[in-house]
C-alpha cells in the first residue's frame, strides 16, 4: 500500500523532531557546562598557559586513563557549543590541543579577576535545579507556595538565614555579579553615579557593587544594607559601611538609593512598598535625588534570540524564587503605582539594563 500522503515533507518532519530533541537535550548542555567547571577545566587549561593536550588535560584533573575517551566527548560538546576551542586537529598520531575561548575565561575561578564561575555554579547547584523536577505538579498546586520552598520546605532566604554553606555560596555568587557587572557599568553608563555625596546599596549582599562603586568615586558615602545573617560575613571595608535590617521596614536616607538585582526577587505588591519607601529615603530630583535600578527589563538590550531567550530563560528561573522579570511596561506600572514620575532605561548591559528613577 503506499504510504499515505501527509502535508508535511519528510524533511519538514524530521526538521521538527530535531528541533525538539534539540530543546530536550538541553539539560545535557548545562551538565556539560557544570562538570567542566567541577572538574576545573577551564583554570586547569589557564595555567598550562592556555592549552593542552586531552591526555595532559586528564592526567591533569586526575582521571583514570579509561575516561579519557569520554572526557573527549565532553570537550566535543563544549566546543561545538563554543566555551573551548581546538588548537590543533587529531591525527591518528596527535592528540587534540584545547584552548580557551572568551567565555571559557570568564569561568576561571580567581578571587582577583572578573570572573563568573560561582554565579553560574550556584545557577547550576541542585538546590536550583532540584525545584524543576517537580515544576508541573506545582503548576496543578491549589497553594501559592513557591517552587522553590515546595521543593526545600524553605523559602530562598530563610534557607540562607538557616544553612550557613547555601548562604555563603549565594553571597560568593552575587560578590562574583557585581564584580563582572559593575565593572562594565562604571565604564559605560558611570555618568549615573556622578554628583552623588551619599548612596544606600539596599540588598546590597557582600557589598561587591558598592565597593566598586567607591572604588571610582571616592568622596561618596556608601552605605550596603541586608539582612543580619548576610552583613555579619561580610569583609570589612575603608569605604564602605554595612547595615543589618529589613529594607521592608527601613531605608537609610541618602542622595540616592542603589539596587542591583532585588526587585526581580519580588512580586509587584512587595516592589510598590519597596519603592514608597525608597521614595521616603531620598530627596526631591531637584536636590540629586534619584533611584538606581540593575536589572532586567525584557525585551531591551540586543535584539538577538540568545538575548531574548536569555531573559525569558531568567523569568522561568526566578519565578522558582516568586520573583518575575519585567518588560517595560510591568515597570512602568509599579514605578508609577509607587509615586515615581519619571524613568530612564539604559540598555547598555546585555540581558540587563540600569534604570534611572526620579521621585
Ligand atoms: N544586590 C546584591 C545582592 C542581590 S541578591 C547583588 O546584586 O550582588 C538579593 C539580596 O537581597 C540578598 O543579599 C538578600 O540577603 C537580600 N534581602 C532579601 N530580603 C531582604 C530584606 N527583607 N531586607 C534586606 N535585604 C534583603
Amino acid at each position: 500500500m503506499a504510504p499515505t500522503q501527509d502535508k508535511h515533507s519528510s524533511q519538514e518532519l524530521l526538521q521538527a523532531q530535531v528541533d525538539l530533541w534539540h530543546h530536550t537535550l538541553g539539560f545535557v548542555k548545562s551538565m556539560a557546562l557544570k562538570c567542566a567547571m567541577e572538574l576545573q577545566i577551564p583554570n586547569t587549561i589557564q595555567q598550562h598557559g592556555g592549552s593542552m593536550t586531552s591526555s595532559e588535560l586528564a592526567t591533569k584533573i586526575g582521571l583514570h586513563p579509561s575516561k579519557l575517551p569520554c572526557l573527549r566527548r565532553l570537550m566535543r560538546v563544549l566546543i561545538v557549543s563554543g566555551i573551548f576551542v581546538v588548537h590543533e586537529v587529531a591525527s591518528p598520531d596527535k592528540d587534540v590541543i584545547y584552548g580557551l575561548t572568551r567565555t571559557a575565561n570568564l569561568l576561571i575561578s580567581d578571587e582577583v579577576k572578573s570572573n563568573i564561575f560561582h554565579m553560574l555554579s550556584l545557577m547550576l547547584d541542585t538546590t536550583t535545579i532540584a525545584p524543576f523536577l517537580s515544576m508541573h505538579s506545582w503548576f496543578l498546586d491549589r497553594h501559592s507556595m513557591s517552587l522553590f520552598k515546595k521543593a526545600h520546605g524553605l523559602d530562598v532566604w530563610e534557607m540562607a538565614d538557616q544553612d550557613s554553606s547555601y548562604n555563603q555560596q549565594f553571597n560568593k555568587a552575587m560578590v562574583s555579579d557585581s564584580n563582572f557587572l559593575m565593572d562594565i557599568i562604571l565604564r559605560e553608563c558611570g555618568h549615573v553615579f556622578h554628583g552623588i555625596n551619599s548612596l544606600v546599596d539596599i540588598a546590597g549582599g557582600h557589598g561587591g557593587a558598592a565597593r566598586e562603586i567607591a572604588k571610582v568615586f571616592l568622596q561618596m558615602k556608601c552605605i550596603v544594607l541586608d539582612l543580619p545573617h548576610v552583613v555579619v560575613e561580610a569583609p570589612s571595608d575603608a569605604h564602605v559601611s554595612f547595615i543589618s535590617g529589613d529594607m521592608f521596614k527601613n531605608i537609610p536616607p541618602a542622595d540616592v538609593v542603589f539596587m542591583k538585582w532585588v526587585f526581580h526577587g519580588w512580586g509587584n505588591e512587595d516592589c510598590v512598598k519597596l519603592l514608597k519607601n525608597c521614595k521616603a529615603a531620598i530627596p526631591p530630583r531637584e536636590a540629586g535625588g534619584k533611584v538606581i535600578i540593575v536589572d532586567m527589563v525584557v525585551g531591551s538590550g540586543p535584539n538577538e534570540i540568545v538575548t531574548r531567550e536569555t531573559q525569558v530563560l531568567y523569568d522561568l528561573l526566578i519565578m522558582s524564587f516568586e520573583g518575575i522579570e519585567r518588560g517595560e511596561l510591568e515597570w512602568k506600572k509599579i514605578f508609577m503605582e509607587a509615586g515615581f514620575s519619571e524613568y530612564k532605561i539604559i540598555s547598555v548591559l546585555g540581558v540587563r539594563s540600569v534604570i534611572e528613577l526620579y521621585p
